[in-house]
């Protein structure tokens, strides 16, 4: 119950002209804060996990969480295959319960990543489940994907077209210049691509690598089009620079209900900023209290 695919979130986010935040959880901490927060703001939100995140967590562990939090808050969660390869993979965990896929075959030549994207679109429509490919491939490091920034690679407008339509995904992630991990310096985004993407693409796109991301950049890909933003970095960083000094100050605390209790504030902060960035405050279905 409550769990759901992001086709109406982004569908919505698409007509609302703002964009619904992917975070990506680790543990329990994360997962209590992106949703305790998102609830409060009445913010739509999806619940991120790489491979490597559900291997660590248990794929199980994930879905029971994410559906009792969603009961709890009467706040519909999805929860969200990032980066995923394989189709086996994938199939298992659609019959699992998870009902959002992102199908991740941009290191391919082009036909390749087509065809396997039209295999688990066949597979997850079936199951009303709701798929995001890429196209094009950005650079940077997440979990084990690692992809050096020569062999970044922007997506082609024309292309994206064709593949759109050639596998029936209901969203695409472009790459336009953002990059996985933090930034050193602000990207040089190519908006006119972004632009010349909406133009040919009548799906939900997506954005990957928002974390650090200033303010006006975010609003500005929203507006050309971008309705969800993910991050992951971000949430990361301020969880453990804040545990580190937390630890640093108190080295002789030892329980994680009171250590943690800075890094879940600092998270909070990065899950506000994010939510506001994206303009979703209050786009959550709110249940009326009769009901
Ligand atoms: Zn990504």
């Amino acid at each position: 119950m409550y769990v759901i695919s992001t086709n109406q979130m982004l569908r919505q986010a698409q007509r609302g002209r703002y964009a619904v935040p992917a975070f990506n959880i680790h543990n329990l901490e994360t997962m209590q804060v992106v949703v305790e927060t998102a609830a409060r703001l009445h913010a739509p939100v999806i619940i991120a996990g790489t491979p490597g995140t559900f291997a660590y967590a248990g794929t199980e562990n994930l879905i029971a969480l994410t559906r009792a939090m969603a009961r709890h808050f009467s706040h519909p969660l999805a929860i969200h295959l990032d980066h995923h390869a394989g189709y086996d993979d994938i199939a298992q965990k659609v019959c699992q319960g998870v009902r959002s896929v992102m199908i991740d075959a941009s290191s391919l030549a082009y036909d390749q990543n087509v065809a396997v994207v039209k295999k688990v679109v066949t597979f997850c429509h079936y199951h009303d489940v709701s798929v995001e490919a890429e196209l094009g491939q950005l650079g940077g490091q997440e979990d084990d994907l690692s992809v050096n920034s020569e062999d970044a690679l922007y997506t082609s407008p024309s292309q994206a077209g064709d593949f759109v339509l050639a596998t029936g995904i209901d969203s695409l992630a472009v790459a336009i210049g953002t990059a996985h991990g933090m930034y050193t310096a602000p990207p040089a985004l190519d908006f006119g691509r972004l632009d010349a993407i909406r133009d040919r693409v009548s799906v939900p796109l997506v954005l990957h690598g928002a974390s650090g991301l200033p303010s006006g950049a975010i609003h500005k890909a929203i507006k050309s089009g971008i309705c969800k933003i993910n991050v992951a970095t971000e949430l990361k960083n301020a969880f453990s620079s804040s545990l580190k000094r937390y630890l640093q100050d108190n080295p002789q605390s030892t329980d994680p209900r009171d250590y943690l209790q800075p890094a879940k504030l600092a998270m909070k902060e990065v899950v506000e900023k994010v939510i506001a960035d994206c303009g979703c405050e209050g786009k959550a279905y709110a249940r009326s209290p009769s009901i």
